[in-house]
């Protein structure tokens, strides 16, 4: 048996046309969602990723605005910037793209952004929110894993969800919104002991490790849903993902793939944030 592949980029693509219909109901009402990012010197990965998210915008209609910043900016001046982007009626989602120099506190930044504009939900108010049930910015990245599955239909009412990895802005909130669908979640990490004997039993594994081959089809069971959010290069230099894609695909029912899997979800999932930022800004201005 071959796993059916679950592809992120069509699946990216048919959401962004239904983001694309919102971007024009907005804009028919004088409203055009933006993004504004800030990227603080010159981290070679952090620009890619920022151009991509650029392009996005541009591609759906919406309006984005790039802030660099030279590595040496103080604390105080990054916070700065960002209260000027809370005030500032024609942005609506605000995104520090990360990591940071090391003289710079993320937790102090990610805190600076308002929540209504923390379109990235990695505010501690977001993910309260996210972690009571109620409406909140949900992190890009597991959101996107969970409409994955929807697309695929998959109903995860009781079902066995093991998550490798339990970093704040992918594995711990994967871990939450499987819980919040009702499915029963084991977080497994680098302490974990016997990875295997967890990820063995899961219906779903969701690898979000940083390192390849941590999962093998020693680590799953037959028909199991794999996730891979990894994103790792292989001797070759190409991009791949924590997986071993061709030995797991044949003991699974379904996987996804890297590149093409998880990682366009991940930038469709922030504009679809910064579209309904959008669409709430509209709404409490009407009720003003
Ligand atoms: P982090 O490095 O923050 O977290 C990695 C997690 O993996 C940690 O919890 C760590 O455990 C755990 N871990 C490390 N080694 C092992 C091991 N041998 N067995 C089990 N668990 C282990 O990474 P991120 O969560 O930020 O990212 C994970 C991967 O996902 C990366 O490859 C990243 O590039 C990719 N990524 C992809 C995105 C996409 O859009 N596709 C978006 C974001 C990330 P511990 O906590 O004990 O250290």
């Amino acid at each position: 048996m071959s796993a059916q592949i679950i592809n992120g980029k069509e699946i990216a693509e048919s959401v962004r046309q239904e983001i694309s219909k919102e971007v024009q109901q907005l804009r028919e009402k004088n409203v055009i969602p933006g993004l504004a990012v800030i990227l603080v010197g010159d981290n070679q990965a952090s620009q890619t990723y920022v151009r991509h998210k650029q392009k996005a915008c541009e591609d759906l209609g919406m309006h984005s605005v790039l802030i660099k910043k030279p590595a040496e900016l103080s604390q105080e001046e990054l916070i700065q910037s960002i209260a000027e982007l809370n005030q500032d009626d024609s942005i609506h989602g605000i995104l520090v793209q990360l990591p940071l120099p090391g003289h710079i506190q993320e937790k102090a930044i990610i805190e600076a952004i308002s929540p209504e504009k923390d379109v990235d939900g990695f505010h501690p108010i977001n993910i309260g929110r996210m972690m009571t049930g109620q409406d909140a910015f949900l992190p890009c990245t597991p959101y996107g894993v969970m409409v994955m599955l929807e697309y695929i239909d998959y109903d995860l009412e009781g079902k066995h969800v093991v998550i490798v990895g339990r970093s704040n802005i992918v594995g711990k909130p994967a871990g939450q919104l499987f819980l919040n669908a009702n499915a029963t979640v084991t977080y497994c990490h680098s302490r974990t002991k016997d990875l295997a004997y967890y990820t063995k039993q899961a219906d779903v594994v969701v690898a979000a490790v940083g390192k390849r081959d941590t999962i093998t089809s020693d680590h799953i069971k037959e028909g199991a849903i794999v996730i891979d959010v990894g994103m790792n290069r292989n001797d070759e230099g190409k991009l791949c993902g924590d997986v071993a894609f061709d030995e797991v695909k044949n003991k699974a029912s379904y996987i996804t793939p890297v590149p093409k899997g998880v990682g366009p979800m991940t930038i469709t999932m922030l504009m679809k944030n910064t579209v309904k930022s959008a669409q709430k800004a509209l709404e409490s201005n009407k009720q003003a």
